[in-house]
């Protein structure tokens, strides 16, 4: 079998999380995080783990080339048949180290997964959803509570996050298309781009990404 060496791209709130777990599930690969990648190291006192906090706790960013081992490390022990990698390469530099390291393995991308949705949904998606302390999630649009502030399942009063305000939701959009753009244009002009309605419904989307990927490798086959 093919390998599927994919990556995630997308906007907050256009349903990449979803599209992650179900598409590890249905091809057993690894899902990469860079966010958990780097939470699981410190966590575990590696040694990449401890460089990245010395990083972190002087107030700077973890070096590219920290994450990179970390990533790499992962595919290596897990990522035999394929990964997906999710929150790297956010820059055009990492995404040249991404493709250099795995050109060396003898492997590259299958493919730039983008899923893709305009900025007025992704506003209209994540400034809507309110949460209980206890977790229990909401959206005053597409999943009201029964009664409006309060929680069905244990009558705490719902909130929203602080991430999820309109103005900081805003901010997050005009970082991600400042550093994605360039992303976008680098994997379509190396064919690898593949371009996903995030605004479909969640099944819809993720039938289109099968598909996608079952063309991808019988192409791969001829
Ligand atoms: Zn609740």
């Amino acid at each position: 079998m093919s390998e599927l060496n994919l990556i995630l791209l997308g906007p907050p709130g256009a349903g990449k999380g979803t599209q992650a777990s179900r598409l590890t599930e249905d091809f057993g690969l690894p899902y990469i995080g860079t966010g958990d990648l780097l939470r699981e190291h410190k966590r575990q006192g590696t040694d990449l783990g401890r460089q990245a906090k010395e990083h972190m706790d002087n107030g700077g960013l973890v070096p590219d080339d920290l994450v990179i081992a970390m990533i790499l490390e992962k595919i290596d022990e897990e990522g035999d048949d394929g990964f997906l990698l999710d929150g790297f390469p956010r820059t055009l530099p990492q995404a040249d180290a991404l493709a250099e390291e795995l050109e060396k393995r003898d492997r590259r991308l299958t493919a730039a997964l983008l899923i893709d949705a305009p900025d007025e949904t992704v506003v209209q998606r994540l400034s809507g959803r309110r949460q209980c302390s206890a977790g229990h999630l909401y959206h005053v649009d597409f999943d009201p509570p029964k009664h409006e502030g309060v929680c069905d399942q244990d009558g705490k009063p719902l909130m929203q996050r602080k991430d999820d305000e309109p103005e900081t939701v805003k901010k997050r959009l005009a970082t991600y298309h400042q550093a994605t753009e360039p992303l976008k244009d680098y994997y379509d002009e190396r064919s690898l781009l593949r371009r996903f309605d995030g605004t479909r419904d969640v099944t819809e989307v993720h039938d289109h990404i099968r598909a996608t990927l079952a063309t991808l490798r019988l192409e791969e086959r001829l």
